[in-house]
Parts: structure tokens; sequence; C-alpha cells
């Protein structure tokens, strides 16, 4: 299931962003649908480059692995059809002109412009909602609840709007074709665009009858709790994005998306930095001159940990795959070492002390 954005785009992982730009115009040029390529293709290759084309979003699949991203894609596109249905949201994966940025004189073309495509159906709005979570269910994931207050999408008609068993006729708005067509000026003159039919939302027919629940509309206000896995490893500030949970839009139209914006707790022991996770640990100078066993905190429990003689004040060590989970395995800790001086000592210590005469 693992995808390869710089594969997809033909890069190597050091590749400067300006590579992946350019291998990102040429892929997308010759994939282009309106230029005989293949769609699936080129959503595919737009897939890769909202992720590589942003230096953030760049780092944190380069760091988080691939399968949250792999959750996301296109609506349709390679990637969806996910279990669980939701995917991190490092950024708007619906397919948008106007995500291109300086890209859009390549796709000019292609989004209502020069009477091409039919723009996308309408939506509902997108929602978000504060998560906490505790510092180790960020680590290795848990399920939370989600109050929700919101549309959904009727249960009598199933959102269509018609009575159940109503017959559907022929829309007389867009006369049966979904959508409407608009002058639109540009910069390039006036083109034609097709706008999604504003009775029908696109279904290009209407019911007999409406819909008695909820007037025809397709959507009705409820509260209702549903159920989301955060994945295991997520961090401080992320969002995860719930496919279809926002607000509902009744009769052919969309539900829009929930964003989940996580904030972790702290956690007074361990200190997260990416996938690794610091301790600090204090030892006396009797161990820290000989060496010793001793038990280490772990974000799984307790750990023995072997303390090797002469260790000094500061030193780190490591223990491989007790950090956190990412894509391929898992980080690891890091144990700062703390020597404590005793800063009372008893008689007999300090006649001990005296006669060692450690001095450097
Ligand atoms: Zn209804
Ligand atoms: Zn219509």
């Amino acid at each position: 299931m693992s995808k390869d954005f710089y594969a997809t785009l033909g890069v190597t992982k050091s590749a400067t962003q300006d590579d992946i730009k350019r291998a990102f115009r040429k892929l997308a040029h010759e994939h282009h649908p309106d230029k005989g390529g293949k769609e699936e293709k080129f959503k595919e290759v737009n897939a890769a480059y909202q992720v590589l084309g942003d230096e953030k979003k760049r780092g944190q699949y380069d760091q988080f692995g691939s399968a949250a991203f792999e959750q996301g894609g296109f609506p349709g596109g390679a990637g969806s059809g996910f279990a669980g249905d939701f995917s991190q949201a490092f950024g708007g994966a619906s397919f948008d002109a106007s995500q291109f940025g300086d890209l859009g004189d390549l796709f000019g073309g292609m989004f209502g412009g020069g009477g091409g495509r039919q723009r996308g159906k309408p939506r509902g709005q997108d929602l978000a909602f504060d998560v906490t979570l505790s510092f180790k269910d960020a680590i290795f994931g848990v399920e939370k609840e989600i109050p929700l207050n919101k549309t959904f999408s009727c249960e009598r008609c199933g959102g269509v709007g018609a009575e159940p068993g109503s017959a559907m006729k022929k829309c007389h708005t867009c006369n049966g074709n979904g959508y409407t067509t608009q002058q639109q000026r540009t910069f390039l003159g006036t083109v034609q665009a097709k706008v999604s039919c504003t009775t029908c939302h696109g279904a290009g027919e209407t019911p007999e009858k409406s819909c008695t629940a909820c007037n025809g509309k397709g959507t009705a206000h409820a509260r209702k709790t549903i159920r989301v896995d955060i994945p295991a490893g997520v961090e401080n500030g992320m969002q995860i994005r719930v496919r279809g949970q926002g607000e509902a839009m009744g009769r052919g139209g969309e539900s829009g998306d929930l964003f989940l914006r996580l904030q972790v707790a702290d956690d007074k022991r361990f200190v997260r930095d990416g996938d690794t996770i610091y301790v600090t640990k204090t030892i006396g100078f009797t161990q820290a001159a000989l060496g010793d066993e001793v038990d280490v905190d772990t974000v799984e429990g307790k750990v023995t940990m072997k303390i090797p003689a002469g260790i000094q004040n500061g030193d780190e060590l490591r223990l491989r795959g007790k950090g956190v989970p990412h894509g391929h395995g898992r980080g690891d800790q890091i144990v700062v070492i703390h020597v404590a001086t005793p800063k009372k000592v008893s008689k007999r210590e300090r006649e001990l002390l005296e006669e060692l005469n450690l001095k450097t």
C-alpha cells in the first residue's frame, strides 16, 4: 500500500524544491487529461506534488512516512477507499485550480475556462474540532469520540430530498444537464463556464414529491457522536481530515470534511522531538564511575538499562525502538545521563572521599 511520492515524480529524496517543481511541470504536461493524458495518472502526479512541492509537507512526509498521506489523496483518485476514511490533513486535497498557484498557466484550459469541464459539486462547509491527546495516545494512537452538532444527510430520503417512492423528473432549471452555462470574463477573454445547477445540485433531476422529513433539502440538523481512530505517531498541531463529516449538503451535493486539530499534552518525564523521545536519568557518581544497571522510564513502562563504567554527566544512551512509531518502524529513546553530586555527606563519607582524593 506504500506510495512513494518521489518515485511518482521520478526524483530522488535529495532533489531540490526546484527539481521537484520541474519534474512536476513536465509530468503534468505529459499526463494532462485535456491533452490526451490519463486522468488517473495526472491525479497521482498532482497528489505527489501537493506534498513534495511544499517544503513543510515534504518534511512531514519524510519524517512521518507515507501511511498518513496515503489515506488522503483525491476523492475517487489514488488512495481513496482506504479503511477508516480519514486522512492526515496536510492541505486541501480537493481538485481546485487555486492550489496550483504560479502553475495556474498550465491549467488554464482545464478548470471551467475554455468551455471545458464542469465545476465540482456543491459542497457542505468544513468543520473543525479540537482534540486533546495524552502524550502516550499521540504515540500509540487512540480511538476518540467526537460529538457533532451539525447538519447530517436526511435519513428518510438518504439526502436526495425526494419522498421515498416518489418518481424523479427532469430538472427544469438545467433541462436535465446538471449544469448551466455562464459567460465569464477572464484575462484570456470571455469564456464559457459550466456551473453546477443550483436547483438539482448537478443531479439533473428533481423529485416529483419532496421528502416530508427534510422538506426536500436532503439534510437535517442533529447531534451525533462519531468515533475516529487517531493514528499512532501524531504530533501536537497536526490536523486529521475526516472525510464527509463536515456539514452535509443534500440533493446531490457533497458533505464537507471534519478537521480534527490535535493538541498533545506534555508529560513530565518525556520530551519528544519527532520520532525520538528524550528522558533524563539521574545517577550517583559511584554508579557513574563503576557502572550499574538502572531502571529507566519508557512510554511502555520501566526497562532495565546498563550504565557503562566511566560515563560522564550529559552523556546520552540510546534505547533502540523505544521511541515514536513512524511509517516503517519506530524511533529511539535517548537517555540523557545526569550525574548527581551529593549535597550532604556523612562523616564517614567525608573520610572516604578525602581518602579517594579525586582531583583533576
Ligand atoms: Zn429528506
Ligand atoms: Zn438542474
